[in-house]
This record gives C-alpha cells, sequence and structure tokens, in this order.
C-alpha cells in the first residue's frame, strides 16, 4: 500500500502558490481577496471556514470572514452577495455549506457571480467544467485530481465508481474523471444510495471514490486487489482521546482497506488537506483574471 499523503502534496503546492502570489501582489500592488461568509454557528463549518482562512493568511492572500446569526433572512444574504459581487477588492467568494433550512442554497450559489465562485459550483462554472472550458473547478475534486496528477497515478482506461452523487463532491468528480484529460479519460460509474448492487459496481473499479457521509461504509470486501482508493469521507465522532474533543473517520474502513490497495489516502491527512489547495488555487486565478476576465 501507497500513501497518497495529502500532507505531503498540500504543502509542496502551497510553496508554489506563495510564490505566484508574491509575484502578483508585486506586479499588481495588492493582495489576492477572498471572502467566506458563515452562517450560524456548526461546529464542522466553523472548523472548516477557520482552517481556509488561516491557509489564505500563510500564502499571503487577505482574506475577510463575515459571520451571521442562523436567523438571516435569504434577502439580507443576497443583498450582501450582491454587494460583494460589486466590490472591486474582492476576487473570490465562498458561502459556507450547510445553510439553515430557510435558505435556499440553489438561489445562494446563483447569486454569487460567477467571475468569483472560487467552490466552483455555479451553473456556469460547473456547465464549463463538463465542456472543458475554463472554469473554477469545484474545490475538493479540483484537490483529487492535483493529487492524482502528484503522484503520476495512470487513470486513462480504467473504470473509477464514484459513490455519492452530490453537486460538490461525486457528480463533478464523476465529470472530471470521464473527460478527455490527463488525469481522466476513465470509464466512470456514478453511485448513489438507489444504486443496486453497489458492492459489486465498487469490486469492478480500478479506482474509488467514496463521498458518502458514513463512517467505514467502503469496506475491504468491496475492493480489488491493487485498487486506488481516495476517500473524500469526514465523519466527525465525539472523542475523550483527543485535544480537540473530536476524531475524523473516512468513508472507508482504512485498516482493512489499505491491505488490499496500491494506493489509498488517509483521513484525516488526505483529501481534507488537498481542498483547501483547490480553493486556493481558484482564488489566485480569478485574483489574476486568468480564467474570467476583470
Ligand atoms: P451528501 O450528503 O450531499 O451526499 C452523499 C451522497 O452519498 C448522496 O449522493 C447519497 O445518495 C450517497 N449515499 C448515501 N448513502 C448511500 C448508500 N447507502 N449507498 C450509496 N450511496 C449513498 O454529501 P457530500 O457529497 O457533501 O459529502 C460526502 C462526505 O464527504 C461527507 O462525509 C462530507 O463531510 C465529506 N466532504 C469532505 C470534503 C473534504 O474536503 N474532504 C469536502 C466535502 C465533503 P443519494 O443522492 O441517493 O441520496
Amino acid at each position: 500500500m501507497n500513501l497518497l499523503d495529502g500532507k505531503l502534496v498540500s504543502a509542496k503546492i502551497k510553496e508554489d502558490i506563495k510564490v505566484e502570489t508574491a509575484a502578483f501582489i508585486a506586479a499588481s500592488g495588492r493582495k489576492p481577496h477572498l471572502v467566506a461568509i458563515l452562517v450560524g454557528n456548526d461546529g464542522g463549518s466553523e472548523t472548516y471556514v477557520a482552517s481556509k482562512m488561516r491557509n489564505c493568511d500563510l500564502v499571503g492572500f487577505e482574506s475577510t470572514n463575515i459571520r451571521y446569526d442562523v436567523d438571516i433572512t435569504q434577502e439580507q444574504l443576497i443583498a450582501k452577495i450582491k454587494e460583494i459581487n460589486a466590490d472591486p477588492n474582492i476576487d473570490g467568494l465562498i458561502v459556507q455549506l450547510p445553510l439553515p433550512k430557510h435558505i435556499d442554497p440553489e438561489e445562494i450559489t446563483e447569486a454569487i457571480d460567477h467571475r468569483k465562485d472560487v467552490d466552483g459550483f455555479h451553473p456556469i462554472n460547473l456547465g464549463r467544467m463538463q465542456r472543458n472550458l475554463p472554469c473554477f473547478i469545484p474545490a475538493t475534486p479540483y484537490g483529487i485530481m492535483l493529487m492524482l496528477a502528484h503522484y503520476g497515478i495512470e487513470t486513462a482506461g480504467k473504470k473509477a465508481v464514484v459513490v455519492g452523487r452530490s453537486n460538490i463532491v461525486g457528480s463533478p468528480m464523476s465529470i472530471l474523471l470521464a473527460r478527455n484529460s490527463n488525469p481522466g479519460n476513465c470509464t466512470v460509474t456514478l453511485t448513489h444510495s438507489r444504486t443496486q448492487n453497489l458492492k459489486q459496481e465498487v469490486l469492478e473499479a480500478d479506482i474509488i471514490v467514496a463521498a458518502i457521509g458514513r463512517k467505514n461504509f467502503v469496506t475491504a470486501d468491496m475492493v480489488k486487489p491493487g485498487a486506488v482508493v481516495i476517500d473524500v469521507g469526514i465523519n466527525r465522532e465525539v472523542s475523550s482521546k483527543t485535544k480537540s474533543g473530536y476524531r475524523l473517520y473516512g468513508d472507508v474502513d482504512f485498516d482493512a482497506v489499505s491491505q488490499k490497495t496500491s494506493w489509498i489516502t488517509p483521513v484525516p491527512g488526505g483529501v481534507g488537506l488537498m481542498t483547501i489547495v483547490g480553493l486556493l488555487k481558484n482564488t489566485l486565478e480569478a485574483a489574476k483574471g486568468t480564467i474570467y476576465m476583470k
């Protein structure tokens, strides 16, 4: 078993981003600027946003975290998004999901100017991604592609099975793996909770991407010897044994599955760290105006 080491790869790519950012600042006289909106006080979301802000600082970006109480109305939130869309000093905007039930995430996603949509969730970016045109690629699938590229994992002609079809992970991942690019050119099966014979589907995969949200869902008897396994899941459980008070588990039973794989991502230390890298790269591109002219 070889480890797809998110810690190592993300550190290396962040060093490159840091250098590029310094050059951008020298040329333009300003820092790339990311704004993150956080509604309510979901523990997981707070941790993710704090980590995104910390990493912005690390590579030399300006970052702003705007926080709202859980009872903010959809209209108020959209008004703020429109204000940010019009602000030339802000390059990228993300609204941390999940949102409270009274706010429609689709409407919020579409309210964000697609040229500042560094999460890559806007339908314009998703459509352009499907057509292999320049766009912001959703951060998690983007990070996974960067990881596959870093390790030179052969994907062309391979059978990939993605478990989970969410708009932010599973669906875009299946599109990227199927595209005529490198990494890519896989024969992709996208599975979900209504898939029949899921175990059989996964057993046939050369590359497995698990994005379900259930601890240890992918077990060793579902995995073909030599498969590449990407574990996107982040399942938090309270623990008295850690400083933070919780412990993270993936969607893959790592101890047993890793005995059979050629390559596998750990949790933590895998996809989560690469997601941040995807976001940072998108934000830098937004500031430089290389994907959409400013
Ligand atoms: P969603 O809840 O939006 O989607 C889960 C998907 O899993 C759905 O498509 C669902 O199917 C499918 N699913 C659920 N149960 C089963 C089952 N028994 N068999 C087959 N498919 C099933 O989750 P996300 O995509 O947002 O996130 C998935 C996981 O990844 C979570 O743990 C999340 O925390 C983590 N995550 C990690 C990130 C990172 O940076 N590492 C970033 C984003 C997410 P259906 O559509 O039919 O309901």
